[in-house]
């Protein structure tokens, strides 16, 4: 599933190509999880002003209004001068004079939804409730050891609910708990204060670190350019199963919580 290292990657990837270019047309292809909530031909004409982000929304500012682009469990942006005739998979392709964008989402779980403005419905709708971004300068330390400890469920599942802070996705959890010291399994607000500290500067540091190495390539996410992501291969912790522990050799385990696989050393962390 794309996370938010990919969106941002996609969205660094396709701004610079796409931005100043005017809409000549839209193609639509099988539905996708919400509807464009817009006829397609009102969008010809418009320009596309700048491409933003909101957890892993994407947001294409038009001159008058905004299309919000989500990748889904398996969507991916591709971004040509040309793109070949729309395949099965592919059910959304917007044309411009610069070059066309297209959503390939073969479980279609992915969207393009049109609003008036990211501050009207139905973007409020879909952009409410986010946790703070956590490559702003609003991710806060204090703030954010504040909200951990007013939460009783597992420390893990505090990190994938996204309320908090958006963006750690299920790989991206355990390497900032391994980071941190902390055992995925811990409470939130039973964990001691330092290693939130920690857990703090570690999910920063690891989404940057993924931003920078292009993403994951799990499954079929690859950038719009078709360029793969590597920090797949920079993992500590998630995939290495039974393989040592980089710090202490122990074996890394790996368990489900909420059907999701986590993997941590029981040794190096702790609640
Ligand atoms: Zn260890």
């Amino acid at each position: 599933m794309p996370e938010l290292p990919e969106v941002e990657v996609t969205r660094q990837s396709v701004a610079g190509q796409i931005v100043g270019g005017t809409i000549q047309s839209i193609h639509l292809g099988k539905p996708l999880r919400w509807p464009l909530q817009t006829d397609p031909l009102s969008l010809v004409g418009k320009t596309i002003v700048s491409v933003g982000r909101r957890g892993k929304y994407l947001l294409f500012h038009l001159d008058a209004g905004c299309l919000l682009v989500h990748l889904g469990m398996s969507g991916s942006l591709r971004f040509a001068r040309q793109l070949p005739e729309a395949g099965p998979h592919d059910h959304f392709t917007l044309v411009t004079q610069q070059g066309s964008i297209r959503l390939h989402d073969p479980r279609r779980f992915g969207a393009v939804v049109y609003a008036p403005g990211v501050d009207h419905p139905p973007a409020t709708q879909l952009l409410a409730g986010l946790g703070v971004e956590p490559l702003s300068p609003d991710f806060d330390q204090t703030r954010f050891v504040k909200a951990m400890r007013g939460k009783r469920t597992s420390v893990k599942q505090v990190l994938l609910a996204g309320k908090v802070v958006v963006g750690v996705g299920n790989i991206y959890a355990s390497e900032v708990l391994y980071l941190a010291g902390i055992h995925p399994a811990s409470r939130a607000d039973r964990v001691a204060l330092t290693r939130l500290r920690k857990l703090h500067a570690a999910i920063r540091l690891v989404l940057q670190e993924a931003v920078a190495a292009g993403g994951s390539t799990l499954r079929d996410f690859s950038a719009p350019d078709g360029s793969a992501g590597h920090f797949q291969t920079m993992t500590k912790v998630y995939g290495r199963a039974g393989l040592p522990c980089l710090a202490c050799g122990q074996p890394v385990t790996r368990f489900l919580q909420g059907q999701r696989a986590t993997y941590c050393c029981a040794n190096c962390q702790r609640g």
